[in-house]
């Protein structure tokens, strides 16, 4: 019996049938797939991507150059080099980061008490060569000015919470 039910299901393709039956149950469901990269998934305010260094509205550095984000780096991936401007002000001369050592952990963020140095929302910085993942300070602070209002957005959005 179970031998001719079997050639009876082969007999009628019910594999191909049962297969085109769930295809079509799933082609009127709501697509779980996105359409990368034209389209992006929601991300968190807390999202850890590639750096940035942030600006004051009047275009100021708030980098003070204290160096905490340097002391706390447990990768050792941030190098600063600082020395006082005119107005006595402290400014960093020299702001790198070797993004080949960073592990994301976001400290560097955490310890800036002006919110200078802060992990934005881009995720899509890979590079075909190690040489591109050396970030300097004019392509950190190109960085912040190109994401400041997503940024910014983060910030008061995860504020109640710090
Ligand atoms: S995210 Fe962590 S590892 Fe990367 S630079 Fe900041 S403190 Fe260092
Ligand atoms: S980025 Fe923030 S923590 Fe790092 S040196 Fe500048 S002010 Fe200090």
């Amino acid at each position: 019996m179970a031998l001719l039910e079997r050639g009876a299901y082969g007999f009628w393709l019910g594999e191909i049938v049962g297969g085109m039956a769930l295809t079509l149950r799933y082609f009127f469901k709501r697509k779980v797939t996105l359409n990368y990269p034209y389209e992006k998934g929601p991300l968190s305010p807390r999202f850890r991507g590639e750096h940035a260094l942030r600006r004051y509205p009047n275009g100021e550095e708030r980098c003070i150059a204290c160096k905490l984000c340097e002391a706390i780096c447990p990768a050792q991936a941030i190098t600063i080099e600082a020395e006082p401007r005119d107005d006595g002000s402290r400014r960093t001369t020299r702001y790198d980061i070797d993004m080949t050592k960073c592990i994301y952990c976001g400290l560097c963020q955490e310890a800036c008490p002006v919110d200078a140095i802060v992990e934005g929302p881009n995720f899509e910085f890979a590079t075909e060569t190690r040489e591109e993942l050396m970030y300097d300070k004019a392509r950190l602070l190109g960085n912040g000015d190109r994401w400041e209002a997503e940024i910014a957005a983060n910030l008061a959005a995860d504020a109640p919470y710090r």
